[in-house]
């Protein structure tokens, strides 16, 4: 039997044992169907009924209220920092074709890059000046009136700067990439114009990406995108517009039976969340300074916990210190340097408190 580590990667990430044991049970055959989920087709019974209970499972999770579409798509989060803008911004020309955006970290300058090829874009935060350590204080988002929407990351997966709950930006449509911290924690489906995630974070494999979109913008939607860069025809199709990504929806499908069932929801969810991040953060706290946290407190992560050492040396045997207690990917973001543990819904507790053991005895005989 191959040993699994406690892998702490930022994405693709680790997935719940049990939904890993249930793929490999079910892999040569889906029970009554006699035939593997990586052949069947995607318009045939067994499909049919996984991706119908998928979205089933993701609207019980999220209490999405009626008037949303639940889209499964593929393209990664980058492809949304593309498609956000074709179909949000819509036929607008001239000053309207504008959008807001907020940036808290890395991947919403990677969002900007994106949405300047479509229209005009405006920076309402931009936390560059402190190396994007802190969400906005009240009063320093700088809205503009013409936006046909505002854009935010609600967990910036390098910088590990997150969102504590559902912040308001103003009148125009709020849209969310939650790629790394989708289903943490319930969150208000109304209050959103569009939320989107990709799944290797925090809900399955790479390439499924989830999206959640009010009807009503759908009418934004030029005819002249191409078909497959067209939300609307992904909503009129159920996300059969093209073969969908059926094995990655699948264990979508695993990983939200388990939040349902097994964990118990979101509210759930979230205090187990909290409660693993807190016995990191304790530990940075309470090190006199031996780790330096990257984040300030108030805009904490407690999906992505950034640290430093004080020397390099020092982060070298940090990490192979670690390795050896088979608590892996630990190393930070090249842009950021340091260390950074990703600690998703599926990371154990056990994983986080035998790093916080290990970050405790490493500070002590340094
Ligand atoms: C990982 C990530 C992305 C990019 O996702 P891809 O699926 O690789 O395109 C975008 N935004 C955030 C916040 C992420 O964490």
């Amino acid at each position: 039997m191959t040993e699994r580590v406690f892998n702490f990667s930022p994405g693709p990430a680790m997935l719940p044992e049990a939904v890993l044991r249930e793929a490999q049970r079910d892999l040569l055959a889906l029970p009554s169907y006699g035939m593997s989920i990586l052949e069947v087709s995607h318009r045939g019974k067994a499909f049919t009924e996984i991706l119908a209970a998928t979205e089933a499972n993701l609207r019980k999770l999220l209490d999405v209220p009626a008037g949303y579409q639940v889209l499964f798509l593929q393209g990664g989060s980058r492809l949304q920092f593309s498609m956000v803008p074709m179909n949000l911004l819509g036929d607008l020309a001239g000053p309207q074709r504008t959008a807001d955006y907020v940036l808290t970290g890395s991947w919403g300058k990677y969002a900007v890059a994106e949405a300047k090829r479509e229209g005009t874009v405006n920076i309402a935060y931009d936390a560059t000046a402190t190396n994007y350590d802190r969400l906005p204080q009240p009063g320093e988002v700088k809205l503009n009136p013409a936006a046909a929407y505002v854009h935010y990351t609600s967990n910036e997966t390098i910088q590990g700067v997150q969102f504590p709950d559902d912040p308001q930006f103003g009148p125009a449509p709020l849209v969310c990439d939650a790629s790394s911290d989708f289903l943490w924690r319930p969150i208000d489906i109304s209050r959103y114009g569009l939320l989107y995630a990709c799944a290797q974070k925090n809900a399955g494999p790479a390439g499924v990406t989830v999206v959640i979109v009010r009807d009503e913008l759908l009418t934004r939607s030029p005819d002249r995108l191409p078909g497959m860069l067209n939300y609307r025809n992904f909503a009129t199709e159920k996300s059969l517009y093209n073969t969908p990504p059926v094995f990655g929806i699948y264990i979508v499908k695993l990983v939200t039976d388990w939040l349902l069932g097994t964990i118990g929801g979101l509210a759930k969810m979230q205090e187990l969340n909290r409660a693993k991040a807190g016995l990191l953060y304790d530990v940075l706290d309470r090190s006199n300074g031996f780790y330096r946290g990257h984040a300030q407190p108030a805009s904490r992560s407690m999906m992505n916990v950034t640290f430093r050492l004080p020397s390099d040396e020092l982060q070298e045997k940090f990490l192979a210190g670690a390795k050896a207690l088979k608590l892996v990917e630990l190393k930070g973001h090249r842009s950021v340097g340091g260390i950074r543990a990703s600690i998703y819904n599926a990371m154990p507790r056990e994983g986080v408190e035998t790093l916080a053991r290990f970050m405790e005895e490493f500070a002590k005989r340094s």
